[in-house]
């Protein structure tokens, strides 16, 4: 029997359903060369910060930080943003979770992390027996894209001293990239998330490993088994410090 007409609207959904699930994963994975079109990778984290001159440049805290910059309007998303989304967690923190950028949900209530994203974020953090205070969450971009767009590398460019200023402060041991856009920008790279999954990089004094970013891990559900073997590498180096530190 022929297919009808419902048959054949059915297979087609299914064919696109498939080829969208498809163009995510490989985006996700090794993304659009944006920073290759527009920028020549050096592969190589700064090996100090700059900083634009600037007031803000010189504070000593996170709280006095986020309020002298929390007004920032230097980037267009300035303008559409509800709220500023500075970061949240221990000013001490050995270990700081970078995300790429806010949010709908993240933009309304001012807070990295919050959404579906954020609640697995948070179920990662606590199965290597953490909680979400006693590490830092942030992201390159304070403020939301409109549409969830990617950042742009404008935006980017203008933003990170804001969160070179955070590590400076803060200080991590560890910093976990969450997804190709945070650890490509860091590290200044084009190289694919599988291929940044598999160092630890040393940079900003601290260890940076990278892994699947939490949206991603809702995509695509058959990589939380690799991101959970990268949360045991971290764990395992976490606690070598540790036995490191009480050594000495
Ligand atoms: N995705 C991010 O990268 N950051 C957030 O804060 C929320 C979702």
């Amino acid at each position: 029997m022929p297919d009808t007409q419902d048959d054949l609207k059915h297979r087609l959904s299914n064919l696109l359903t498939n080829v969208e699930r498809y163009l995510m994963q490989q985006k996700d994975l090794f993304g659009n060369d944006v920073y290759v079109e527009e920028r020549k990778p050096t592969g190589k984290a700064p090996d100090r910060f700059t900083y634009p001159d600037e007031g803000w440049t010189k504070l000593q805290a996170l709280a006095e930080l986020d309020k002298a910059i929390c007004t920032c309007v230097k980037c267009p998303l300035g303008h559409t943003r509800t709220n500023f989304v500075f970061g949240v967690g221990d000013p001490h923190a050995d270990v700081m979770f970078i995300g790429e950028a806010p949010g709908a949900d993240e933009d309304a209530q001012g807070e990295p992390f919050v959404g579906r994203a954020g609640q697995l974020l948070n179920k990662i953090i606590e199965a290597v027996g953490m909680k979400r205070e006693e590490v830092y969450i942030c992201n390159i971009l304070k403020c939301r894209p409109p549409g969830n767009r990617d950042p742009q590398i404008s935006e980017m460019e203008t933003c990170t001293p804001y969160l070179y200023k955070q590590i400076e402060l803060i200080k991590p041991k560890f910093i976990i990239c969450l997804g190709r856009i945070s650890a490509q920008w860091l590290l200044k790279t084009n190289d694919s998330l599988t291929a940044l999954r598999e160092k630890v990089h040393d940079v900003f004094g601290a260890k940076l490993l990278v892994t699947y970013h939490p949206a991603a891990l809702l995509r695509n559900p058959n990589w939380k088994r690799p991101a959970w073997d990268d949360m045991k590498k971290f764990r395992k180096m976490y606690d070598e410090m540790k036995a490191q530190k009480e050594a000495e």
